[in-house]
């Protein structure tokens, strides 16, 4: 293959060399007869005819290089090689199957001499503004900032597998705070969560305000929720997030008795309220820090559309790995925090 490149390069080089070597000589020339005249000029015009023929020779090669050079610049950024919206789905889909993350593990074009690319054409979103595209040439290569995506309220048999075939395009994980009412109906969903390496924790068996009911109340709602993961995939959830986020002493009390920790968020794009995707990127990717803990849903009722979190994610995604976040579960987030 490189050969079958090189040859071209190395023939129009050599045809570009004899053509800059014929100018020079014809400029040498009419330099030399104006200073010596016809005749006297002749003996230095033979001796420049050696001279030409080398620095054809040295002009042939440096433009062989040159092309050379040129044909990888254009290898890399060939359609369907690298670069281009959509690349780093498609090739996410193919690195998914072993759990493989996608940054920093691409395979090299076939056939290219070119091993070196820059990480950020992989996650680069389509469109970025240019001081997006500044940072990620800066930051991109060590992934120093932990982000986790959390998916509430699921398992769904509509929204729930779209947001685990997105996260599987990407090869990232994600945690999902299940209800238990919900792991009841979609025990098939909750396994796949499972399956496919994400987080599991829970978000109470019926979805109650739970900061407002009584201690024993509390007991038996987080009891069944335990009862209902267990029996739906085999999951003993270690973490808890309320319903609304509303917390009492209560609550607080019961989760230390059953040694469940208390897991909140601090991004929220309220994505279950009708926000546009592009708002709800745009939100998440300005409000990202190192520890984020973002709030989405992976399902909000039977009446809830969640479409412009399915539109969102990839863009989500691909924005947080550019800006150099490295995704990981919730307690993936605490792993070697000190
Ligand atoms: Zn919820």
């Amino acid at each position: 293959m490189r050969e079958g490149r090189a040859r071209p390069g190395g023939r129009s080089g050599t045809e570009l060399g004899l053509v800059l070597a014929g100018l020079v000589l014809l400029h040498g020339i009419a330099g030399i007869i104006s200073l010596f005249g016809a005749e006297a000029g002749a003996d230095i015009i033979l001796q420049m005819f050696g001279l030409a023929a080398v620095r054809s020779t040295i002009a042939a090669d440096a433009e062989s290089a040159s092309d050379t050079a040129a044909d990888i610049a254009l290898t890399e950024g060939a359609p369907g090689v690298s670069g281009g919206s959509g690349h780093a789905a498609a090739e996410g889909g193919g690195l998914a199957a072993d759990g493989t993350p996608l940054a920093g593990n691409r395979p090299a074009p076939a056939g290219s001499t070119a091993t070196e690319q820059p990480p950020e054409s992989i996650v680069q979103p389509p469109g970025p503004s240019e001081s997006e595209s500044a940072s990620q040439r800066r930051e991109a290569p060590v992934p120093a900032k932990r982000a986790a995506l959390t998916f509430d309220d699921g398992p769904d048999r509509k929204y729930t597998p779209m947001v685990l075939d997105i996260l599987s395009q990407y090869g990232v994980t994600a945690t999902f705070f299940v209800v238990g009412t919900q792991a009841e109906r979609y025990p098939e969903v909750l396994a796949r969560i499972r399956d496919e390496g994400h987080g599991i924790g829970s978000h109470g068996y019926a979805h109650a305000d739970m900061g407002k009911m009584t201690a024993a109340d509390i007991a038996e709602d987080l009891r069944l929720a335990d009862e209902a993961l267990r029996e739906a995939a085999g999951i003993v959830p270690a973490l808890f997030r309320p319903p609304y986020g509303s917390v009492s002493d209560e609550l607080k009390a019961a989760l230390s008795d059953s040694g469940k920790k208390l897991v909140r968020w601090n991004v929220d794009p309220r994505d279950w309220d009708g926000t546009p995707a592009a708002e709800i990127a745009s939100h998440v990717l300005e409000h990202a820090k190192d520890g984020a803990i973002i709030l989405l849903h992976s399902f909000g009722g039977k009446n809830a559309d969640l479409s412009g979190t399915i539109e969102a994610l990839p863009e989500i995604i691909e924005g947080l790995l550019a800006q150099g976040y490295e995704l990981t579960t919730v307690s993936g987030l605490e792993r070697d925090s000190k």
